[in-house]
């Protein structure tokens, strides 16, 4: 694609429907940014030397204070990384080949920091020893954290987005999804991102209409420019004619009435044809997503993920911040029940500040329960904090990426043990996500500790198929809504009929298949707070007609 100043149109595919516009906001890697990589004239080596000194100090002083936060509220051991860091960006060699580098080379800091540690974090990572290959990310970590101090961010470029516009970026990271729910953009863009991806999953949570699978448009979107997005279509029209622009509004207006329309049953509770009611939760992230949920109709809250108290800060939060968060997130849900998921992180979802312990293969790595049986302490938070807020609160809790019926013991266990050393006798239900096929065959066995049962068809979908969801390329193959997916679950209530199954993955936003997904036992559905209007009529119209056909089946 060439430089674009007339209209131009893009086709991609939709991550989460409906329709926005506004001016373009253009969101680059701080390592991709051209601003900071630039070459320089001899009398300006001096400034680029002082910059490069101030934005020194200024990391060392960041990174002694995660130390030392860490220390306090985590973990000794991660915060030597955190010192490891500062004693890395003071180390007066590495110093010493970047001044040479802009005193030579008469680069930019920018550039002299990138040259410099590109080179470091290649001969750490050429390295046989899996501790050298580390200190190759560590070596990448600090770059960025340098030019993004040389580039004069101090905090996330995504803090400072202007509500109204589109966001134009390669991907969508957890991380990125914090300030974006913050805000108020009208549609995002983007040149990545598999149906399948948090992105996605976070953007229809939202009611943010996505599209991506827009390959090369960082190139050939300037910011400032009018972008109308129709994720229904999977469309973007970047410089708009006139016409186009009209016809988009007529759209949208329409959109919006039938929208209105939906709105005023969906406070009433959803029953099937042949009489069976079915619950509908939301699924929510903060206190906006909980309001929005309950403005729209919702029963409760069957998810709430609660990583996004972690992803947005520099430090885990301790118990009495995690309680905070909690509360006033789910605040308007008072009184009605809600499903707390523990800490969720790990492969697709790096925690800011853990981020240095890469793993080769990720997704089969140490995600979800797993991760937390590696630290402990952070599920220890988490469970002081649940069980204070289950005074107040109607409280359920999930765990995430259960595998073996001993992840589940494992959490049982330890909530028994905080509550009784607290004195409280009443315990919340804990329930076990099925996410694995592992677990799914399990499902009689994991009862054994738990209380209830939730299916996670996202990475359900991901692990029955083999296909990363994060990774546009194997779309085709990540189908969650396949037979084998149905079929999965019919055998999970097949070997518990007495255990309350709830779906809370992005299958239980899809109206074409509310009906299969009652015949296979689910009396709960946990959806995106935009989808409850729609679920809840499709939940309306299914049973009967179901129970009809096979009455008329068997008659035959
Ligand atoms: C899922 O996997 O379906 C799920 C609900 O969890 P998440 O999408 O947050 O991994
Ligand atoms: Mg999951």
């Amino acid at each position: 694609m060439g430089k674009i100043e007339a209209m131009i149109k893009l086709q991609g595919k939709t991550l989460s429907p409906g329709m926005g516009k506004g001016e373009a906001f253009v969101y680059r890697d701080v390592l991709t940014r051209h601003d900071e990589f630039y070459d320089i004239d001899e009398a300006q080596i001096d400034k680029e030397l002082a910059r490069f000194a101030e934005a020194l100090i200024h990391i060392t002083g960041v990174l002694d204070d995660l130390a030392e936060h860490v220390e306090e509220e985590l973990d000794s051991n991660l915060a030597e990384v955190f010192r490891a860091h500062s004693m890395i960006v003071q180390d007066a060699s590495l110093q010493a080949e970047v001044e040479k580098e802009i005193r030579e080379e008469w680069v930019s800091a920018g550039s002299a920091v990138r040259t410099v540690f590109r080179h470091w974090e290649r001969r750490f990572q050429s390295m046989e020893a899996e501790v050298a290959r580390q200190k190759g990310d560590d070596i990448r970590d600090l770059a960025r954290r340098l030019v993004s101090s040389l580039a004069g961010v101090r905090g996330h470029a995504l803090e400072d987005i202007p509500p109204g516009c589109v966001l134009v970026a390669n991907r969508l990271l957890p991380s990125d999804t914090i300030f974006m729910a913050r805000s108020n953009v009208a549609a995002a863009v983007l040149e990545a991102g598999g149906a399948g991806s948090h992105a996605a999953l976070f953007a229809h949570e939202i009611g943010l209409p996505c599209i991506a699978g827009l390959e090369g448009m960082l190139d050939n979107i300037m910011p400032g420019e009018l972008v109308l997005v129709d994720a229904d279509t999977a469309e973007a029209i970047v410089n708009p004619k006139q016409e186009n622009e009209t016809a988009f509004n007529e759209k949208q207006g329409q959109r919006n009435q039938s929208r209105a329309n939906a709105l005023e049953n969906s406070r009433k509770p959803a029953v099937t044809k042949d009489g069976k009611p079915i619950k509908v939760y939301a699924n929510v992230g903060c206190v906006t997503d909980t309001q929005v949920a309950m403005d729209n109709g919702a029963e409760g809250v069957g998810l709430y993920r609660i990583e996004r108290a972690y992803l947005g800060r520099q430090l885990p939060p301790g118990v009495k911040a995690l309680l905070k968060e909690m509360q006033v997130t789910l605040e308007p849900a008072r009184g009605l029940p809600v499903y707390v998921r523990l800490l969720d992180v790990g492969a697709d979802k790096p925690l800011p500040f853990l981020e240095q312990f890469a793993e080769i293969n990720p997704s089969l790595g140490l995600r979800g329960i797993r991760f937390l049986e590696k630290y402990p302490e952070l599920l220890q938070t988490q469970l002081d904090a649940l069980l204070q807020l289950s005074a107040d609160f109607d409280l359920h809790i999930l765990v995430p990426m259960v595998t073996l019926p001993w992840d589940m013991k494992w959490v049982k266990e330890l909530l028994n043990q905080i509550a009784m050393n607290k004195g409280i006798s009443e315990v919340p239900r804990l329930g076990a996500m099925i996410e694995t096929p592992a677990a799914a065959l399990s499902a009689r066995d994991i009862m054994k500790h738990a209380d209830f049962l939730s299916f996670g068809t996202n990475d359900l979908t991901q692990y029955v198929f083999a296909a990363d969801r994060e990774n546009a390329a194997v779309d085709a193959y990540f189908d969650d809504t396949n037979d084998i997916i149905f079929r999965l679950q019919k055998m999970v209530h097949d070997d518990v009929p007495d255990v309350p199954l709830s779906v809370c993955g992005a299958l239980a936003c899809r109206s074409d298949c509310t009906a299969r997904l009652l015949e296979c036992g689910i009396t709960t559905l946990s959806v995106a707070p935009p989808s409850i209007p729609e679920i809840k009529q499709a939940i309306r119209e299914s049973g009967g007609a179901f129970e009809q056909v096979k009455q008329q089946g068997a008659a035959k």
